[in-house]
């Protein structure tokens, strides 16, 4: 299905315009009609991370006149590895502002929006109402529900995607031509079940085949070339360098654009994704130490005043990367088959952890739940121990 364009041409391109995009203008379907569409094109790209480097860059160097950012974070060391619109210079600088740079280093006609805030439901329609078309380049399922609930109650077309180790996919949402996210995704899955990139890992390059994907996505349906990929999910399989296509349709009983949608206005979105499951909430509540005390206990420990095990359940992999001094790697998935209560000391207190507190507190579930009452997890994981204990290690 061919959609009309979504961006009236900007009156002319100056000269200097017709010199950089020169070869778009000779290729028939674009020509100076469609550039001048993206002229006058506002895009946003949630994100200025993995999926909206290489968006970014694209659309700036395509000739998008205005690019808007969301984007909160600041440049990490571990971004690089992927995210290649900042450089080794940014490190430490705010992500919006580092893309910024590099945007206009492309393409000095670019006109740059950030908005370096977190979206949120106070925020989220004054920024999109700015814009013909999102780019969603988020890493979390509470944030994307948001997204596609507020395109689709501000009748906004977006471009999807998502990435996961070699996995890749993309898909466009717009409820009033097909589906939406909702459609292909009624409920988030449960909390825990879909490691995210910080947990799982991405190959970095992975990124730009996903992300031109949504660019290309973009440039079509801005200038109603081609066959935008409304109601098709496209998944990228890396090892097999692999699209594949599957259907999606609009669901009638969707929940937002159904027949009889139940949800007519923002939701609370982060207790709908919840971060952790109900019981390891409960597990949770009063079980919880920081890595402040857990320093505190493993000094007393080596004083011979205080006994308990320190049970890592992170992945072997993760292990290799930093640890806590003491500290027994079991991983999670034998708390869950059971192989792991077996080998538990019954005389001493247990500590969990793990990266940043989300599967110690499903293990502490499991093992309160197994009778070990004194059980406790350490919040904020590996990750608060490296921050906050131990900076020399390094974090991921
Ligand atoms: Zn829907």
């Amino acid at each position: 299905m061919s959609l009309p364009p979504l961006v009236e041409p900007a009156d002319e391109l100056t000269i200097d315009e017709v010199r950089r995009y020169s070869r778009h203008l000779i290729i028939p379907e674009v020509g100076m009609a469609g550039q001048k569409r993206l002229k006058n094109s506002k895009v946003l790209v949630i994100g200025a991370g993995g999926l909206g480097s290489p968006a970014l860059l694209y659309l700036a160097a395509a000739g998008v006149g205005t690019l808007g950012i969301v984007e909160f974070d600041t440049v990490d060391e571990s971004n690089l590895q992927r995210q290649i619109i900042h450089g080794q210079s940014d490190v430490g600088k705010s992500k919006a502002q580092s893309a910024k740079e590099s945007i206009l280093e492309t393409n000095p006609n670019t006109n740059v929006v950030l908005h370096e805030t977190r979206l949120d439901n106070d925020n989220v329609f004054e920024i999109f109402e700015q814009y013909d078309l999102i780019v969603d380049g988020t890493d979390n399922f509470a944030t994307r529900y948001l997204v596609n609930d507020a395109a689709v109650l501000l009748g906004k077309p977006y471009v999807w995607g998502s990435i996961f180790r070699f996995d890749g996919q993309v898909s466009v949402f717009w409820a009033e031509h097909g589906p939406c996210y909702r459609c292909l995704y009624p409920e988030p899955p449960p909390p825990g079940m879909v490691p995210s990139c910080a947990e799982g890992g991405v190959l970095g390059v992975l990124c730009a085949s996903v992300g031109a994907a949504q660019v290309t996505e973009a440039i079509k349906l801005l200038t109603g070339i081609g066959d935008p990929s409304l109601g098709r999910l496209n998944i990228y399989e890396a090892l097999d360098l692999n699209w594949r296509t599957l259907k999606v349709r609009k669901d009638p009983n969707c929940a937002i654009c159904g027949e009889n949608p139940t949800v007519t206005e923002l939701i609370d979105y982060e207790s709908f994704c919840g971060a952790l499951t109900e019981e390891a909430a409960d597990a949770a509540v009063g079980s919880t130490i920081s890595v402040k005390q857990l320093s505190e206990w493993i000094k007393l420990k080596d004083n011979g005043e205080k006994d308990f095990v320190l049970i890592d359940v992170r992945e072997p992999n993760e292990y290799e990367i930093n640890k806590i001094p003491g500290s027994v790697l079991i991983p999670k998935a034998d708390f869950q088959t059971g192989v792991a209560l077996e080998k538990l000391p019954q005389d001493k207190q247990l500590v969990f952890h793990c990266k940043s507190g989300v599967r110690s507190a499903e293990v502490l579930a499991i093992a309160k739940g197994a009778g070990f009452s004194d059980a406790v997890h350490v919040g904020g994981g590996v990750v608060a121990w490296v921050d906050q204990i131990d900076p020399s290690q390094p974090s991921y």
